[in-house]
């Protein structure tokens, strides 16, 4: 049975005018890192829900989310006016299959993302999990330009602690910025580059691929793997591609 729990606001974090977070203290179930929660608000008298990636690890409270405010967007931008303190309605308990139980065990983990759609791999990366089952985790993510590119700190904590294991690679389409790719991930998995940059070959006999947020991002790096030879992991017939599309 699912419910709707009342949580509050216990911060808005406003990153630019588009991308903020919220944490939310709400009475939730244990859930799996890279689940999904559905929030809503009463907006003009409708209750508008929509899904959203815990980016918090299981074991970690308050709840954190992280917003894109969608082009006229309606949930998106009610939320991001929202203050500490307000109401926000949770449903409990958290869904999704998008979690490191889903995925078979391989040496390596790709983990590519757009924009929040790097939400769900950094709820994982908190936990022991990926680092108990796999050897090399690297992280991708494609924003737009360099100020879309938050928690980093995070990621340079992951970088300290495990070392060699744990690669990032950022990618931004439309500025140039040191250390980043420019331009678009699915060109450069086709052109080699991506895997060039993180010194890692992508390849069916070693690696497993976590692709989140933009589908047409999901959908180009997932033909291209499968022209590989890749094919989308599924229960009754495990491959390496797992994906969750944002919209
Ligand atoms: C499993 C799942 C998890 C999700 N997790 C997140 C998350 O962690 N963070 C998040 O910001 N969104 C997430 N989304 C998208 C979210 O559910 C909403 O679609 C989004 O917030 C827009 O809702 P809205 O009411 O503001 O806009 P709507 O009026 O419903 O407009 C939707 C349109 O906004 C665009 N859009 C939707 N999401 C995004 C996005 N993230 N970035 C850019 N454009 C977008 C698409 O063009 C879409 O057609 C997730 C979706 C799914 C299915």
């Amino acid at each position: 049975m699912s419910d709707w729990l009342e949580g509050k606001v216990v911060e808005n974090i406003h990153w630019t005018e588009s991308l903020f977070s919220l944490k939310i203290e709400a009475d939730v179930s244990p859930f799996k890192a890279g689940q999904f929660f559905s929030l809503a608000l009463d907006i003009e008298g409708e209750h508008v829900a929509r899904p959203y990636s815990c980016l918090s690890a299981p074991h970690e409270k308050p709840l954190e989310f992280f917003f894109y405010t969608a082009n006229g967007g309606v949930l998106s931008n009610a939320m991001y006016s929202l203050q500490s303190g307000d109401t926000i309605l949770v449903k409990n308990p958290a869904n999704g299959f998008f979690i490191l139980d889903e995925v078979p065990q391989s040496r390596d983990l790709w983990m590519i993302g757009t924009g929040t759609g790097i939400a769900p791999f950094l709820s994982i990366l908190k936990t022991d999990q990926p680092w108990d089952t796999y050897e090399t985790v690297i992280l991708v993510q494609g924003v737009r330009s360099q100020s879309d590119m938050q928690y980093l700190d995070l990621i340079m904590a992951l970088r300290d602690k495990y070392g060699e294991r744990f690669g990032f690679q950022g990618f931004i389409s439309r500025e140039q910025v040191e250390g980043t790719i420019q331009g678009r991930i699915p060109a450069a998995i086709e052109d080699g580059s991506l895997e060039e940059a993180v010194n890692l070959k992508l390849d069916v006999a070693h690696s497993q691929v976590m692709l989140c947020g933009n589908p047409d991002m999901v959908k180009d790096s997932a033909e291209l793997l499968k022209a590989r030879g890749f094919a989308k992991n599924l229960r009754r017939k495990p491959g390496q591609i797992t994906a969750e599309n944002y919209w």
